[in-house]
């Protein structure tokens, strides 16, 4: 097996994190190439995502990223370019988070147990008020208004919500706002209306966006999967994250089936905790599990999980989850599992 891999740590615990994930990659036989795309770069050089970044991308089967963020470029310009323009470059369309609880003592629901809280959510990734688009008048004044458009294309609503029906298995459940926005809410339910019946086994779900971010507190086990637009999947992975033991636990998927993925830590580059060796890796470990499984390995991916499961079983964690481990004790750990 020759597969290729780009790595790209990034800033702040990014590069911390990745340490740790990217040995579990290269021993199981992946070529690693690293790119040093981030703050630094963006400011001793001026370049964010290099001009040829996505041509070269196009040789690996898959991207393992760390976080950007740096105090030092407050409006995260150099972020901007970078995440969202290989997420829009490579139209990695489908933002898959998983919300699994791997420990009944990592959620802060009463009464919910790890079979409870086990679904996934399925965040559009290419459109919505994210594109930057809108105006800013009369900036600076009591009169000062703004506008951010939030575009969303009958294409590209189809596309994720027909991703979610193939990879479910009982349900699927939109999240939106169509009593309250009106066009883009209309769209996104129209279509799930008109692709849910292709999918006879599956039983499609609807929930205000709202309703539904309650729902995922008190009673989380009626999901499987949950498809949602770019804003509301943003908000909605944090407070999935929130109920399953926090951002050092998040993963992520950002792919287009067919194509390369990029996969990565829900958490930015938490620069409170940078250089301490503080961060959490197990989120970083979990997206390489992710990457394993979209090349389709999937046994040694079951292995990391149970790997982590175990470092969180025995306590092996990092300040985060009320461990005293530092970030390359519980990388280390992890490892030596596998
Ligand atoms: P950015 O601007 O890059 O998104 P941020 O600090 O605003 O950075 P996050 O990095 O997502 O946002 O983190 C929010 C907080 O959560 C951090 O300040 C940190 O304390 C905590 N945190 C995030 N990731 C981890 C991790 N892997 N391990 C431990 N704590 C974490």
């Amino acid at each position: 097996m020759s597969k290729k891999i780009a790595v790209i740590p990034g800033d702040g615990i990014g590069p911390e994190v990745i340490a740790e994930g990217a040995p579990v990659l290269e021993q199981l036989g992946f070529e690693l190439t690293h790119f040093g795309w981030g703050a630094n770069k963006w400011l001793s050089e001026g370049i964010g995502l290099p001009p040829d970044a996505l041509k070269n991308l196009s040789d690996f089967d898959a991207i393992y990223f760390g976080a950007l963020g740096d105090p030092r470029i407050p409006d995260m310009a150099h972020g901007r370019e970078i995440l969202l323009g290989l997420r829009t470059g490579l139209d990695l369309y489908a933002n898959m988070r998983p919300i699994q609880l791997l420990n009944n003592k990592l959620t802060c629901l009463k009464n919910k147990t790890c079979d409870d809280i086990n679904f996934i959510i399925f965040r559009e990734n290419t459109q919505d008020i994210y594109g930057g688009h809108g105006s800013a008048s009369n900036k600076n004044t009591p009169q000062e208004t703004t506008i951010d458009e939030s575009r969303h294309t009958y294409a590209g609503v189809a596309r994720i919500i027909t991703q979610a029906f193939e990879c479910a298995q009982k349900s699927v459940t939109l999240g939106h706002k169509s009593n309250a926005i009106k066009f883009g809410g209309a769209l996104w339910q129209r279509v799930f209306n008109e692709i849910a019946p292709k999918y006879p086994k599956i039983k499609a779900k609807q929930l205000y966006i709202d309703t539904m971010a309650m729902e995922f507190v008190r009673a989380p086990e009626q999901f499987e999967i949950v498809v949602t637009s770019n804003l509301f999947g943003d908000i909605l992975t944090d407070l999935g994250a929130g109920i399953t033991g926090g951002l050092g636990l998040a993963a992520s998927a950002n792919i287009h089936p067919g194509r390369i993925g990029l996969f990565e830590p829900v958490h930015g580059s938490a620069p409170d905790i940078a250089g301490q060796n503080k961060a959490n890796p197990m989120a970083a470990f979990l997206s390489a599990a992710m990457l394993l499984d979209f090349l389709k390995l999937f046994e040694p991916a079951k292995k990391l999980r149970e790997a982590v499961k175990q470092a969180i079983e025995r306590n092996i964690c990092t300040p985060d989850l009320g461990g005293q481990k530092t970030t390359q004790e519980v990388g280390s750990f992890i490892r030596a599992q596998l």
